[in-house]
């Protein structure tokens, strides 16, 4: 390519990234720009390159690398100012270079109250024991689960073969005790290694059935695993065009999911409208005995059950585990006649879908707005010390494969 032709293909890359980074709408990452400049001009560049022209276009939109940590706090300032009730914390080294940070908007906090009371974090980020310590302080009481996906990719990596692998995952995801028992058992027959090697961790742990806490359904961090991929391609934006990105985003998702809770004819979530669908069929073959005005017996294939409407119980734990009607519930709830989402968690109910969503996420608008006191603005933050980012940040396939061995 001459000099010339390679110097307009560069300003036609800077100039479409320039309009596409003022425009919320579209989020500008080099997988996004590498197509869409094939589709439009049959250009195939470099993710290298496409990279480079980004940071170039960013930096002319919200400044240098250098320029964006000099203004972190700024923007920090005006997240809080815009954001009522934001709470952000940044680690700085003894020469002020920036090391970490921590930032939760106001309506994602006012929203996780009525979420249910899980954390989910990511195994790479737990090798950081101080964040598992630091959960522990807030919360004293909670249990301290892990994922089951990654305790079957390891067994996986011991070559553990695929019907120990099965007998695992129905361990795990059982509710009734008697039946956790009776597959380990099973494992300890056929594969006396690896039913010791998951007895190195505790069940409470990973089993549902001998967790000391509710866990719901969340048995793995696949919720973070995709809250991760969304980031991903974003981590390498400069640091102001990050946080852009994830307020976009962040926008985004509280408007679409208060729009779909405000838009259900149901008392409960739709998930959980489907979840207890899915259970109609099947809870209509049971044979429901009253035992009083609360308490039914529920036979299932020969098997009684006893299950409690006032306490929320069943024999079978699954009402009492996730808070959710079983289909024993189910049954008893449609023998009488009455709303299943009386005995649906208050974590199910539309009410909270709309409360956790009920905020807004408003950006921190164009840096000449910006009312900042000079106390603020002159906290000058250096970038980090780039020399110790390995260079696999610049090249994505090496990227992603890291990515993908570290999880
Ligand atoms: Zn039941």
């Amino acid at each position: 390519m001459k000099a010339d032709q390679r110097h307009a293909t560069s300003r036609l890359i800077s100039g479409y990234i320039i309009d596409n980074l003022r425009d919320p709408r579209f989020e500008v990452t080099p997988a996004f720009v590498m197509v869409e400049m094939h589709k439009l001009h049959g250009l195939d560049i470099g993710y290298h390159k496409t990279w480079r022209a980004i940071q170039h276009a960013s930096a002319l939109i919200r400044g240098t690398p250098k320029e964006n940590y000099e203004l972190l706090s700024s923007y920090l300032y005006m997240m809080k100012s815009k954001n009522p009730g934001t709470y952000t914390n940044i680690k700085i080294d003894d020469n002020n270079r920036f090391l970490y940070m921590f930032y939760a908007y106001g309506s994602s906090i006012a929203g996780w109250n009525h979420c249910r009371p899980v954390i989910a974090i990511d195994a790479t980020f737990l090798k950081h024991q101080s964040i598992a310590h630091g959960i522990a302080k807030v919360y004293p009481e909670s249990h301290h689960g892990i994922c089951i996906y990654h305790l079957e990719q390891n067994l996986k990596r011991r070559k553990v073969k695929s019907e120990v692998i099965k007998l695992f995952q129905s361990a795990a995801r059982v509710y009734m005790h008697k039946e956790f028992d009776l597959y380990m058992s099973d494992i300890s027959k056929v594969d006396k290694k690896t039913f010791d090697y998951l007895m190195e961790e505790p069940p409470e742990r990973w089993a549902r059935s001998c967790s000391p806490r509710r866990i719901y359904d969340m048995l793995t961090t696949n919720i973070v695993e995709s809250m991760n991929s969304v980031l991903l391609e974003a981590r390498e934006l400069p640091i102001l065009r990050m946080m852009d990105f994830i307020q976009v985003k962040l926008q985004r998702w509280f408007y679409e999911r208060r729009n779909e809770a405000e838009g259900t004819f149901y008392d409960v979530s739709c998930w959980v409208e489907e979840e207890l669908k899915k259970n109609i069929d099947l809870a209509f073959t049971l044979n429901v005995f009253p035992v009083d005005s609360w308490c039914s017996r529920v036979e299932e294939q020969g098997v009684t059950f006893l299950m409690d409407l006032n306490k929320r119980t069943c024999d079978c734990f699954q009402f009492q585990f996730d808070e959710l009607p079983c289909i024993h519930a189910i049954a008893a709830i449609d023998k009488r006649n009455i709303k299943k989402s009386n005995f649906c968690s208050d974590w199910y109910l539309k009410k909270s879908w709309l409360k956790t969503y009920e905020r807004q996420i408003h950006p921190v608008g164009h840096k000449d707005s910006w009312i900042v006191p000079e106390s603020v603005k002159s906290k000058i933050i250096k970038p980090p010390d780039f020399k110790v980012l390995p260079d696999y940040y610049l090249d994505f396939q090496k990227f992603r494969t890291f990515q993908k061995n570290m999880s």
